[in-house]
């Protein structure tokens, strides 16, 4: 009952957030877009597509997200270790620079660890088919805008998200609300960050390549050109890719042309959040069959 309550009201609550974080946020991306775009300009369908995908996904992947941290906590009576004892408190404590220090901490140790787990699952669903059913659905995006970055189906980021919250709180023992405050800062952060690397606006800032991921940067990870398949997958900390050898480092005047042409950009809804379980369902049928 606690587990229903718990979704019930978090689903309530989330519609002004969403809103608030996610879509307003856009609009100075949009501008930007519209004045200075890489290629033809995002059209008002492209950004709506996107915008509706991201709210469905956020909807439907909810109860995945709430069970992974009760299963994490209930877990961790059962241990065989204790979690590390961490307080960001301790960071704030350094004289003069402590409380900008204590902030940055909680964007960064969250990050980092969030973006260990997305380079290796993101690798992954690049090269196996039945993930990749899902995940092209981010890439399949005509015309990438600010908007992308919630181009995202929703099982797809169940299993991104689902063992990094599990497994983070097997490892790390953190106060509640200090958690909470952390997982606020990252993932706002997180969010600005991204739709500003998805963003179709022609602009280059090669001092921060290797250090965030910029629109250069991850306009290659999209690329239809084969010589950039298989490169910069990280969320936000290229040393990833250039730790474990996918680093693309963007030349100059590199914006190449993005999207997929071997696979349509799903039309409505239905098709991009239905669409992949179908493909999947087709891909195991035929094994159920034969037993
Ligand atoms: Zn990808
Ligand atoms: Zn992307």
């Amino acid at each position: 009952m606690a587990f229903a309550d718990t979704l019930l009201s978090q689903m309530k609550g989330m519609l002004l957030p969403i809103l608030l974080w996610t879509v307003l946020p856009l609009i100075p991306f949009i501008i930007a877009e519209q004045l200075r775009p890489v290629g033809q300009a995002p059209r008002l369908r492209d950004y709506t597509m996107n915008i509706l995908i991201g709210i469905s996904t956020a909807y439907l992947s909810l109860p995945a997200g709430i069970a992974a941290g009760s299963l994490s906590a209930q877990l961790r009576g059962w241990l065989p270790w204790t979690p590390l004892s961490f307080t960001f408190a301790s960071v704030g404590m350094v004289p003069v620079v402590g409380p900008a220090l204590e902030v940055l901490a909680m964007i960064f140790v969250p990050l980092v660890l969030h973006d260990f787990w997305f380079y290796w699952s993101h690798r992954l669903e690049h090269a196996v088919p039945a993930l990749w059913a899902f995940h092209r659905i981010h890439h399949s995006d005509p015309r990438m805008n600010a908007a992308t970055f919630g181009r995202d189906h929703f099982l797809q980021t169940i299993w991104r998200t689902f063992f990094s919250i599990f497994t983070l709180g097997l490892i790390v023992d953190l106060h509640l609300s200090e958690a909470g405050k952390a997982a606020l800062y990252s993932t706002l952060f997180l969010i600005g960050l991204s739709m500003f690397y998805h963003s179709a606006i022609r602009v280059r800032v090669p001092g921060f390549n290797r250090l965030l991921v910029t629109p250069q940067v991850h306009r290659i990870h999209h690329s239809t050109d084969p010589a950039h398949y298989n490169k910069n997958f990280a969320d936000a900390l290229p040393i990833f890719d250039v730790l474990f050898g996918t680093y693309h480092s963007p030349g100059r005047e590199e914006f190449p042309a993005t999207g997929l042409s071997d696979f349509p950009a799903p039309r409505s809804l239905w098709s991009a959040q239905w669409g992949p379980v179908a493909v999947l369902w087709n891909m195991i049928r035929p094994r159920l069959t034969l037993r």
